[in-house]
């Protein structure tokens, strides 16, 4: 039998897996697909639906409709639901209006499959909703849940799903990824691995938007230097952030991201952290930082982002916000 030629990087194990229960037809209703955000998790989905749909000899072929259509998330049949960002709110709507599609029979497909991206990010309600979806099964539909990880999940949600737990790719499997696919220069596409943290999807889009790297490497520093500085420094800085309003709230979003990672480190948890890049210094912030500092530093910068936008003084905001900082 040939060995299953999937759009996947890496994550080999659970391609065959699956792969293998299209063979056999022993599909499973429902799919948890757990790791690090951009690992891969919502690529090895979309690759599943494809192989379930694909019309081709060898599935997924890439050139059939369904598997075009599907590569471009286009298909009528396949329906993803997330939160509208990045660290929002899955809302219990979103659910109920998945329930309705999934009740339908697939317009063309084989099979109608829905893709619940950041689960985790499904608040309480949301997560009670998939319940209901979840114990009643359509035939012919197949749900993939993606999160962080199965702890940030109702254990219901987690024993009615087949759990597939992605790990980091080995550091060697982006750099070549990135140099044999996606012709990165060999020096960039060394230095990409190594801070992807094996997160492939990461090092993707690290690679298309260099400028948006830089970017969030800035914000970063910026952090770091006002939690190094003194309160003196801090309000020279809170200063010179405030001329330039437009680049605060992203500047705060990736700074929320940090602190979030901060807490989750500073309180044991297994999930991941997101900036990865970043491990040692955080861990370093966690272990010097109570985690009730932290938590009232990732508060109080969620408070600033919400400030910002009512059109408050920008400047006492963020010194405000920097007193605030351990
Ligand atoms: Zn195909």
């Amino acid at each position: 039998m040939n060995e299953p030629r999937w759009p996947v990087i890496g994550h080999e194990w659970a391609v065959e897996h699956l792969s293998r229960a299209i063979q056999h037809g022993r599909m499973r209703h429902a799919y948890l697909f757990t790791g690090p955000s951009q690992i891969g998790k919502t690529t090895l989905a979309r690759a599943f639906a494809m192989t379930l749909n694909c019309t081709g000899d060898q599935p997924p072929c890439g050139e059939c409709r369904a598997c075009k259509l599907i590569a471009k998330d286009g298909h009528p049949d396949i329906t993803y639901i997330e939160a509208e960002q990045e660290g929002g709110t899955l809302k219990i709507d979103q659910v109920r209006g998945l329930q309705q599609v999934v009740a339908l029979r697939p317009y063309e497909a084989r099979y109608r499959v829905a893709i619940l991206k950041r689960f985790h990010e499904a608040n309480p309600n949301a997560q009670d909703a998939l319940l209901k979806t979840l114990e009643e099964p359509s035939p012919n539909t197949v749900l993939i849940v993606t999160a962080n990880s199965a702890d940030s999940l109702l254990a219901t949600i987690v024993s009615r799903c087949q759990p597939l737990r992605l790990r980091p790719l080995p550091i060697d499997t982006v750099r070549q990824a990135l140099e044999w696919q996606y012709d990165a220069p060999q020096d960039i596409a060394k230095t990409l691995a190594q801070i992807s943290g094996g997160r492939i999807g990461w090092a993707i889009r690290a690679l298309e938007d260099t400028a948006a790297l830089d970017r969030r490497i800035a914000a970063l520093d910026t952090l770091n230097e006002a939690l190094q500085g003194n309160r003196r420094d801090r309000f020279k800085l809170a200063e010179q952030l405030a001329k330039d309003k437009g680049e605060l709230f992203y500047l705060l979003e990736v700074w929320i991201g940090y602190w979030r990672d901060a807490l989750l480190c500073a309180t044991g948890s297994k999930v991941p952290v997101t900036n990865y890049d970043r491990r040692a210094t955080i861990e370093e912030l966690a272990h010097h930082a109570a985690p009730d500092q932290i938590e009232a530093a990732l508060l109080a910068t969620r408070r600033t982002l919400d400030y910002l936008a009512k059109n408050v003084n920008t400047r006492l905001a963020l010194e405000t916000l920097m007193l605030d900082y351990p």
